[in-house]
């Protein structure tokens, strides 16, 4: 092995629920735009399809875990998101083979910073830093998908401080998993490690310090994390 002039930088990795492995991450796309409702309340045109963009790996944050109330915004949101957690390599992956590819499902948060979100798409710039900050991942363990099918339907929510403020059907999305793997694979080789957050239903809102995150997903893993005090106070 050759000599490195720098640390060699970590994995990350994601528990496998009910086990004692883990899922190392590769890459993580995430989906906009796949539920019409959560368009709608964007003022978007549910007609416009969806799209991806990406977050580094470094920004997943595990379920029990504190974050600390990002800098740079005052408007910090939470979109609850179905994840796919990929397992086997594939382009071009048609839709009735996409759960090949599928090594299990989580459930996540999409962490948005809603303020710069706005100005970027006000001013023509791309959503990165409003998207992939640092600790805007959290993703609960992961479950194996035993069933050879992917879901089509199943509760998804999220509550704050015990209030439910999402609450939808995986029926709703616009793109269903299949679909997402599917064109996903046409813009990239997807590879063992990728995880895909599948995009949020309406109901998206503003954290505050000391607020407890409670996402949930029918047959999947809680994701729980907490907001602590700002990293820039
Ligand atoms: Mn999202």
């Amino acid at each position: 092995m050759s000599d490195t002039v720098i640390p060699i930088p970590g994995t990350v990795m994601v528990p496998v629920s009910g086990s004692e492995t883990f899922f190392p991450v590769r890459r993580i796309y995430c989906v906009a735009k796949n539920y019409s409702a959560h368009v709608r309340e964007m003022g978007g045109d549910e007609r416009d399809p969806p799209f991806f963009f990406q977050k580094p790996r470094d920004a997943i944050v595990l379920s029990g875990s504190d974050v600390k109330y990002p800098k740079l915004t005052d408007d910090f949101h939470h979109e609850i998101e179905l994840v796919i957690a990929i397992g086997a390599a594939g382009e071009h992956i048609k839709v009735e083979d996409a759960a090949d590819h599928v090594y299990g499902l989580a459930v996540g948060i999409d962490f948005t910073r809603r303020d710069l979100q706005l100005d970027a798409k006000k001013s023509g710039k791309p959503w990165e830093i409003a998207k992939a900050f640092d600790h805007s991942a959290p993703i609960s363990e992961i479950m194996p998908l035993d069933e050879a099918a992917l879901p089509t339907s199943g509760a998804i929510s999220l509550s704050v401080n015990g209030e439910i403020k999402q609450f939808a059907n995986l029926s709703d999305m616009t793109w269903d998993c299949a679909e997402v793997i599917s064109t996903l694979s046409t813009h990239y080789k997807l590879e063992a490690g990728d995880l895909i957050y599948t995009g949020t239903p309406a109901g998206v809102g503003p954290l505050l310090p000391g607020d407890s995150i409670l996402g949930s997903i029918d047959g999947l893993p809680d994701l729980e994390v907490k907001i602590t005090e700002r990293s820039d106070a």
